[in-house]
């Protein structure tokens, strides 16, 4: 008997700066099925940033309440701030066939390890860590010290690799693009064996 198959659930971590969001966007792009989870935190918007788009940007309260409803699949504090993945919306997404992608930190990726354990777990890393502090550098969009903690932080995540069951190493944008959705493509071809 054939089940139809539900959304693969692709969890995302890397670093800050390390290009994520970049080359999500490119994956987001080219593939149409895919649906990008938008994470609540309490942090404020950069320029350019939207509410609902980029994040729902929410107060701690109303965070520290939607955790005590059970409300989020997992989150997470992070240089000083909550960040955390809305359920509801995911699990539908998952249910009507949608694969999710979530990009969040490691905290978070292994709460979804344990919660969901066919979740698939994909780190992004930077070529090196000078390139690193380049781009964050480079993006402009937070001041030095911060800078300086995301890349204190950025030497304790990339010990969480082997946590992981991919690795792709963001150096040409658009081939980390293409192994992600690779990565995706085949796990969607395994044989379930349940
Ligand atoms: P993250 O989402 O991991 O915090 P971003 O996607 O915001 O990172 O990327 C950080 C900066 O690095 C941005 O300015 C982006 O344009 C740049 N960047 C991303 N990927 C690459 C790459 N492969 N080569 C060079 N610069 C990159
Ligand atoms: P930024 O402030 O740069 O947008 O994000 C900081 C870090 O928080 C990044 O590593 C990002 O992946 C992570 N993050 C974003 N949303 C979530 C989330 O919903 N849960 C967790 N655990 N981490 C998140």
């Amino acid at each position: 008997m054939m089940n139809k198959q539900k959304g693969k659930l692709l969890v995302v971590s890397g670093p800050s700066g390390c290009g994520k969001g970049t080359v999500l966007k490119k994956v987001l792009k080219e593939n149409s099925n895919i649906y990008y989870s938008v994470s609540a935190t309490t942090r404020a918007p950069r320029y350019g940033e939207e509410n609902g788009i980029h994040y729902y940007f929410i107060t701690k309260e109303e965070f520290e309440k939607k955790i005590s409803e059970g409300g989020m699949l997992e989150y997470a504090e992070y240089v000083g701030n909550y960040y955390g993945t809305p359920k509801d919306i995911v699990l539908a997404k998952l249910e009507k066939g949608y694969d999710v992608i979530l990009e969040i930190e490691v905290k978070g990726a292994m709460q979804i390890r344990k919660a969901v354990p066919e979740a698939i777990l994909v780190f992004i890393a930077p070529p090196s860590m000078e390139e690193l502090e380049k781009r964050l550098i480079g993006r402009g969009t937070e001041k030095l010290d911060v800078i300086k903690s995301r890349l204190k932080k950025a030497e304790k995540e990339m010990q969480y690799q082997n946590e992981y069951d991919y690795l792709v190493i963001n150096d040409e944008i658009s081939i980390a693009a293409e192994e992600i959705a690779a990565i995706l493509k085949s796990e969607k071809l395994k044989i379930n064996k349940n």
